[in-house]
């Protein structure tokens, strides 16, 4: 079957790579669906382990199948679970994730003992950035919880509200769904619009801001990330003619997400649509980025990408523009690469809106 284990298993036997440890609770995750705080999972081309401690010993039962799970309490320590599951699986080597720090490895040098400790490069974001049909359901159903608080959250606009209050009210009503915000949101309004990724402060809306809302709810482990940017009353023909075209450069770039096109190429194509009114210099940011366990996934649609799109990916497509002084604008959507026409997963309205 080509679960994660199994995949992650060809790749140990494609890379030359005897074991690895695997604690990055994104990769535990969509390793074996445990959504706890703490765990080491040991997988080898033919055996692996669970172990977790006994804060989680019921937890770790009910989400984790398929593996072997170690629960330990005091007295004894992560060590004793260590040389156990080293002896059980006759580790000589075991590779590690580039995201362990060089703490804990100083640390796991003298867990390890005989055990040689190996860095790898990042074997499992390749993995994860192939989604199976179950997790682009999770991630539309994280879309639809997107779209219905970025229509709550509009309806919020107008003359004198405050960024931060507009924050709070997405907060809770994301959270009353029973889900979480996948990151802080961005709400930035009038000259702060012009920040990609500024902080929501005390500054009250005005008529002919730019307003940009980006947010992402996080539900049963899988996240959306979208953003809208509305302007407070009337727009000007300079709100207009910026607006337009950072829009085009999301419409051509989500169709031309298919199998077999350049990361860079994409991203290539909107920094050229833009630059038809010389407004490519105010968009420092990459395109896009993978989307799934992680907000921030693996690869990027990016100037110096490498990656090639491939079907089961899920993008983010986010073009924006940011004048200092004048404001700024993002429009992002979230995309399902297939094999024919790109499913796009955010609904919400693209046309500019004036509130
Ligand atoms: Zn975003
Ligand atoms: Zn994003």
């Amino acid at each position: 079957m080509n679960t994660p284990l199994n995949r992650l298993r060809q790749s140990l036997v494609e890379n030359g790579v005897e074991a690895i440890v695997v604690t990055d609770p994104i990769n535990v995750g969509w390793l074996t669906g445990f959504t706890g705080s703490f765990a080491m999972v040991f997988v080898t081309q033919s055996g692996a382990r669970f172990i977790t401690d006994s804060r989680y010993t019921i937890q770790a039962q009910e989400q984790v199948h398929g593996i072997e799970v170690r629960s330990f309490g005091a007295p004894r320590k992560i060590e004793d679970e260590i040389s156990d599951v080293a002896r059980d699986l006759n580790l000589t080597e075991v590779g590690f994730e580039p995201s362990v720090t060089f703490a804990t490895h100083d640390r796991w040098k003298s867990i390890f003992g005989a055990v040689t400790l190996r860095p790898l490069s990042d074997l499992l974001g390749p993995l994860r950035m192939i989604k199976t049909s179950a997790e682009v359901e999770k991630i539309k159903a994280a879309c639809r919880l997107a779209d219905a608080t970025m229509e709550h959250v509009s309806r919020l606009i107008q003359p004198g509200v405050r960024e931060i209050d507009i924050a709070l009210d997405l907060e809770f009503f994301v959270r009353r769904q029973g889900a979480t915000c996948g990151f802080d949101p961005i709400v930035v309004a009038g000259p702060n619009s012009a920040r990609p990724h500024g902080v929501p402060s005390e500054y009250a809306l005005q008529p002919g801001d730019f307003v940009t809302i980006d947010l992402g709810a996080k539900l049963d482990g899988y996240n959306s990330d979208i953003t809208r940017t509305f302007v407070v009353g009337k727009a000007s023909d300079r709100h207009r003619e910026v607006y337009a075209l950072v829009l085009r450069a999301l419409l051509e770039c989500t169709a031309m997400l298919k199998p077999g096109i350049g990361c860079h190429d994409v991203d290539a194509h909107a920094r050229r649509i833009l630059d038809e009114s010389d407004l490519a210099k105010y968009f420092g940011h990459g395109l896009g980025h993978g989307l799934g366990r992680a907000v921030h996934d693996f690869g990027r649609l990016g100037p110096g990408s490498t990656e090639t799109v491939t079907a089961g990916q899920v993008w983010t497509v986010e073009p924006g523009v940011y004048i200092e002084g004048f404001g700024g604008l993002r429009i992002e959507d979230d995309v399902h690469v297939t094999e024919g026409v790109p499913e796009v997963l955010s609904h919400f309205p693209r046309e500019l809106m004036e509130l």
